[in-house]
């Protein structure tokens, strides 16, 4: 078996412009982190086609996926909200993102790879049912949800979400969906600005405080996801993987370190070991430092890549 890795082309391509911190040199900082832990031989790479509207739509309104195919820009950058724009080419790096997740899905579903990684951009959780925003467009991790409960009949899909900021888009269009689990750690206050509600065993919400790090994290995972993880029996397990609780993040006040994303995949591995032959697809989402990214990004794959190889 192997762990599948997703890197499309687009994903260098999109950018918002000089000086925004979700920018393309993240997706090289993950490579070089990747080959300077001595993994990027070892990942099994993938193409994917582009995601289909029919995907799009299972989480997306239709007016809101036509509004942003119009929108494309033949030229410079288009402004949709005062964080998200977007060039020639987002909407094809948004389109092969959510198709890199859908693929890896498949995949991984088929007992073709263990386990998958996608070096997207842009990220997608922030993405509304009929909103981009938070440098987000197409909420990936949700359509490969989606596509996992539609397509392949899965009826119980965990989608763990670690990044700093609250997967409020990934809430919005599954909070309805009684067959998602979706624990989100983040810090709050912080964009974008959620309310702390729970729903036991379907809305998990971990808020953290701007300065709390490794011990408080590690506490809360065990407290707030193991259990409902472990009650759910997800038959497939989904991770927005944002790294940007990392202490050198500019846009954030954790201070994670590249080992407690270690910590945490192998957590996350374990449950998807007792539940579902540990079938997970991991997603890029935030991470914005790039050294902190490159380190984080290899911690997390490097345990992917170690289950996948088993
Ligand atoms: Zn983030």
């Amino acid at each position: 078996m192997t762990t599948a890795f997703y890197s499309p082309d687009s994903s260098t391509l999109h950018d918002m412009g000089r000086g925004h911190p979700e920018r393309p040199e993240r997706i090289s900082a993950v490579h070089k982190g990747l080959e300077q832990a001595g993994l990027l031989n070892g990942l099994d790479r993938r193409q994917a086609p582009a995601v289909g509207r029919s995907a799009l739509e299972r989480v997306h309104d239709p007016d809101y996926v036509e509004q942003l195919f119009a929108a494309s820009p033949a030229s410079g950058l288009r402004q949709l909200d005062p964080d998200t724009a977007m060039n020639p080419h987002s909407l094809e790096a948004a389109s092969d993102a959510a198709g890199a997740v859908v693929n890896a899905v498949d995949r991984v579903l088929a007992g073709d790879a263990a386990n998958a990684f996608c070096a997207v951009r842009p990220p997608g959780h922030h993405a509304e049912y009929a909103r981009a925003m938070g440098f987000c467009f197409f909420d990936s991790v949700a359509v490969g949800a989606a596509h996992a409960l539609t397509r392949h009949g899965l009826e119980r899909i965990a989608i763990l979400d670690f990044d700093v900021h609250h997967g409020n888009g990934t809430e919005d269009v599954l909070r309805d969906e009684p067959r998602v689990l979706f624990c989100s750690s983040y810090q709050n206050p912080l964009f974008p600005y959620t309310d702390d509600e729970i729903i036991p065993g379907k809305l998990i919400k971990s808020p953290l405080r701007a300065g709390q790090g490794s011990d408080v994290f590690r506490r809360t995972i065990e407290r707030d996801w193991l259990p409902s993880v472990s009650a759910f029996k997800p038959q497939l397990v989904l991770v927005s993987a944002g790294f940007d609780a990392h202490r050198a993040d500019p846009l954030a006040g954790l201070e994670l370190e590249a080992d407690d994303f270690a910590w945490v995949t192998e957590r996350i591995v374990e449950l998807a070991d007792e539940f579902c032959d540990g079938r997970i697809v991991s997603t890029l989402e935030g991470g914005y430092d790039l050294s902190a990214l490159a380190a984080s990004a290899a911690a997390h794959v490097g345990v992917l890549l170690k289950r996948g190889e088993r």
